[in-house]
């Protein structure tokens, strides 16, 4: 048995998105017999999968970043990655446009990427290239040093809080790229980004600039098979170390016993099984709310998190076409004609507007047999305010909606909606529904300063036992990069924790 290993003891994980997935492989690697349950038919969280009509759609994910992550969670039994599933370099790795007809591919390649800024202003292509020195220096701080350390005491904030006041992360990610770039749209290309962890770049800390770096540094993925071909990857792996994962198995319950030494869990097919720790998985309000509802404490954090600010949420819309879309990117981001307007109506104000900025992902133009021959499938999906803010009526505008945002992407899909043969939608009132996800957020607790590190529910409960936390709820946030380092963090707690007793 390797330094650190238990094998006489247990392990519950709530939920299999890709944190707890990733927390379970490493309980289960380290000695700890694991039990992963899952409410949904099937594992990956939001990174559920649809099979329509030969048509294959991933629901969540599907920019994959930082592939080292995951790569650590085969390495950890002296297994590979590439031996499971391959993953594939998507370049661009994004493709920017504008409502003006203004296009921008943003590359890996720093030649390429400076050279379409040099074409703008010759002043921004200096400016961008200190962004990037800048986003290194982000990152080596926030992502090298942070992103898998736990922040249970403020003493453990305080110890980094010069660094971060030093990279000035009181401020927001696009002023800090204004301080760099001038021309508009070179600004929101640097800092959308925020967006695809659920944070409004202008009240987003600057920390998140190190996206930046991290997918020049890394680049970007995508799954052979799709997404839930990792997810699957991730199920096998866990497997083979001698998990067990059940499906439709919802966690009703879970209270202590034993003097409060062991968990026991209740789930919705009325089987009872005790362990020695938990790891939620799951929405971090209903964990508190609902599965340790009958902990006074665990109300009152519920409570707490009723205060905080949640991210925005999505509408989803998956599609199929009867031709190839092939000279499309992989991923695309269309800007709408506002930007801060927008971003502002969507996360501060209390109603669906009237435009939108979309994101368009089109996996068949690097993997084809996600769709029948000479066939795409594609989704695009739209920020939207969460339920707690914008009180609409989903079910009976969700046709409508979709239908506009099908019109808008036709500046990049000619014709598309003459050719769509099967579409679905997942809309802010199924997140909350199929997803338990309060509020209907799609990246739960939003990623401000204020509530990042320290400020964000800890990997660890202070006054549960054996209680911790994986996934975008917990430190360092939403994003898989954030989700697979959380499970890292909060693994090596609980076996701290677990090899101590
Ligand atoms: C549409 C969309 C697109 C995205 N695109 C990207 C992207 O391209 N790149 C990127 O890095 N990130 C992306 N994200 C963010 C990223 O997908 C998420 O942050 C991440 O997948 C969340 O993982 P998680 O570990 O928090 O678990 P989740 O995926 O939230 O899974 C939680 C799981 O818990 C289960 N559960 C809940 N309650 C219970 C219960 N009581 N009992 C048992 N199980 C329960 C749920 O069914 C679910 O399976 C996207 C998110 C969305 C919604």
């Amino acid at each position: 048995m390797a330094a650190g290993q238990v094998t006489d003891k247990t392990a519950a994980v709530i939920g299999s998105g890709f944190g707890g997935l990733a927390a379970a492989i490493r309980l289960q690697s380290a000695g700890v017999q694991t039990v992963l349950y899952e409410a949904r038919d099937k594992p990956g969280g939001r990174a559920y999968v649809y099979h329509d009509d030969g048509y294959t759609f991933d629901a969540g994910p599907t920019v994959v970043t930082a592939p080292h992550t995951l790569e650590e969670l085969f390495e950890l039994s002296d297994r590979k990655l590439e031996d499971y599933i391959e993953l594939m370099e998507v370049a661009p790795m994004y493709r920017l446009i504008w409502s003006d007809g203004d296009r921008f591919d943003y590359t890996r390649d720093a030649d390429k990427m400076i050279e379409q800024i040099r074409q703008r202003s010759e002043k921004d292509a200096e400016g961008y290239q200190k962004f990037f020195k800048y986003s290194e220096k982000v990152f080596d701080k926030g992502y090298t040093d942070l992103v898998d350390r736990p922040f249970l005491r403020f003493s453990d904030m305080l110890k980094v809080t010069p660094d971060l006041m030093k990279l000035r992360a009181e401020r927001s990610v696009y002023k800090t790229v204004s301080k760099y770039v001038k021309d508009e749209h070179l600004r929101q290309a640097m800092s959308f980004h925020s967006l695809l962890v659920g944070g409004n770049p202008f009240q987003t800390s600057s920390i998140y600039t190190l996206i930046h770096y991290l997918e020049r540094q890394w680049g970007v993925y995508f799954p052979r098979g799709g997404t839930h071909a990792l997810v699957r990857a991730l199920v096998k792996l866990f497997e083979e170390l001698g998990g067990e994962i059940r499906l439709n198995s919802p966690v009703k319950q879970a209270r202590l016993i034993h003097d409060n030494k062991q968990h026991e869990i209740i789930d919705g097919n009325g089987q009872q099984q005790i362990f020695d720790i938990v790891v939620s998985n799951a929405d971090i309000h209903h964990t508190y709310d609902r599965i340790y509802g009958e902990h006074k404490v665990a109300k009152k954090r519920a409570k707490k998190l009723e205060k905080m600010d949640w991210s925005m949420s999505l509408f989803v819309l998956h599609f199929g076409t009867d031709i190839e879309y092939k000279d499309v990117a992989h991923h695309t981001i269309l800007f709408g004609p506002r930007y801060k307007g927008l971003l502002d109506e969507i996360f501060k104000g209390t109603k669906l507007p009237e435009d939108f900025s979309l994101y368009l992902h089109v996996p068949t133009v690097t993997d084809p047999k996600l769709a029948p021959e000479g066939c795409s499938a594609g989704y695009v999906l739209a920020p939207v305010p969460h339920l707690g803010r914008a009180d609409v009526d989903w079910e009976t505008i969700a046709e409508d909606y979709a239908d506009k945002i099908i019109k808008a992407l036709e500046v990049e899909l000619p014709d598309l909606s003459k050719h769509i043969v099967t579409r679905r939608h997942f809309t802010p009132k199924m997140f909350e529904s199929e997803l338990v996800a309060y509020k209907g957020s799609a990246f739960s607790v939003a990623p401000k300063l204020t509530q990042s590190a320290y400020f964000r529910p800890h990997n660890k409960d202070k006054k549960i036992p054996g209680l911790y936390f994986v996934g975008a709820g917990t430190h360092p946030g939403a994003g898989l990069p954030g989700v697979i380092n959380s499970a890292k963090a909060t693994v090596r707690l609980a076996m701290s924790d677990l090899t101590q007793q």
